[in-house]
């Protein structure tokens, strides 16, 4: 019993949080999800709300709080570049004042505190794969930066509440992950192809789909998440979490055609601005540190996707953002 902990998870109800929460309940602990529904709906933690061990608070995390914790793990902030870039004055603030409100709480209870940081922070790299020490390529001033450079304050500040204040910290850099409860309107590529091709609309294909991402399944990530939690104290962080596999878009679009069986279409839309064209994770420190690397294929996981896309009522969704 000594070893369970009272948990605050802000972005709890989100795609990755709302698993976070069902893994960290099973584990005993006593959850705190906070959100405040902006790219998430109450539905993703309905199931949980009868348990003993949880509870829900709809609060901004662009607000201080005041709760009494173990741990804290970092989640919320807009994730899809069409909800993050909806209102990408809000997402800075999301992210930086986010970050010093949690830093804050967990010197304050002498918490351990979990940053969910991004590929981002590397840009459009100019290093492939990508280890932890590139320091990115990042546009400050374009429409990503809202997000990006939002992601490498935070880490900054992280940084420097470890260094000078003692705050336990870890830092994990994730990489493009997807799975069930995504949100089917969040604009994202597996997103955006799952519901187009089980409608047979055209597949939306940015470019000339030759960019490449690597997609991470989402239990894979739950999993790397935990293991950072629990990293030895010598190793704050950043640690790179992502699938090494690479794809280009084109090559996602063809392979949800062949596994939806869909007769839909490619229809080709201009690549929006600074949209990186490589991404891949260096996941050597994460292999030798936290002994973990994803299990789960690209194909498997899609599989897996594609079902829980097709047992869910689309119109039950409300698009938190016109951009998908
Ligand atoms: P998500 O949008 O499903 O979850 C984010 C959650 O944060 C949502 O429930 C949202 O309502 C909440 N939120 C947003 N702004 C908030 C605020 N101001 N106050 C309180 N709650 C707020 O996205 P996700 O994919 O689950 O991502 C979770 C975290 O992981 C994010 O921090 C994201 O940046 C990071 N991340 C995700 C990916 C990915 O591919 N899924 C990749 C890199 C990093
Ligand atoms: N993309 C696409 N069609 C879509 C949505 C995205 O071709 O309908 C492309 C997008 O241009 C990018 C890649 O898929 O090159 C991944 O986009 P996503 O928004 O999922 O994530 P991110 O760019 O943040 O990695």
């Amino acid at each position: 019993m000594a070893l369970l902990k009272r948990i605050l998870v802000t972005g709890g109800a989100g795609f990755l949080g709302s698993h976070l929460c069902e893994r960290l309940l099973a584990q005993g602990h006593d959850v705190i999800c906070l959100d405040n529904f902006f790219t998430s709906q109450k539905q993703n933690v309905s199931h949980l709300l009868g348990k003993p061990n949880f509870e829900l608070i709809r609060h901004d995390i662009t607000l201080p709080t005041w709760l009494e914790v173990d741990e804290i793990y970092n989640l919320a902030c807009p994730a899809a570049p069409g909800h993050y870039q909806y209102n990408p004055i809000k997402t800075m603030k999301t992210s930086v004042l986010g970050a010093i409100h949690v830093l804050g709480m967990a010197k304050r209870c002498g918490a351990k505190v979990f940053q969910a940081s991004t590929s981002e922070v590397y840009g459009d790299p100019q290093v492939h794969p990508q280890p932890e020490s590139y320091r990115g390529s990042v546009n400050p001033i374009g429409p990503r930066a809202c997000y990006d450079e939002g992601k490498r304050a935070a880490e900054t500040l992280f940084m420097d509440y470890h260094r000078r204040n003692g705050v336990a910290i870890r830092i994990a850099r994730i990489f493009n992950t997807y799975g069930p409860r995504m949100h089917p309107y969040d604009g994202r590529v597996i997103s955006n192809f799952l519901r187009q091709a089980l409608r047979g609309e055209d597949l939306t294909l940015f470019g000339d789909g030759s960019q490449t991402r690597s997609f991470c399944y989402r239990d894979d990530m739950i999993e790397g998440i935990l293991r950072m939690m629990g990293a030895p104290a010598d190793l704050p962080g950043p640690v790179n979490l992502g699938n090494p596999e690479e794809f280009t878009i084109r090559q996602l679009a063809e392979l949800v055609l062949e596994l939806t069986g869909s007769q839909s279409k490619l229809a080709w839309k201009p690549l929006p601005a600074d949209d990186p064209a490589q991404r891949r994770p260096d996941i050597t420190l994460a292999a030798e540190r936290l002994g973990w690397r994803p299990v789960v294929a690209l194909r498997e996981g899609l599989e897996r996707t594609i079902n829980w896309f097709r047992s869910i009522d689309v119109s039950d969704y409300r698009p938190p953002t016109p951009n998908y």
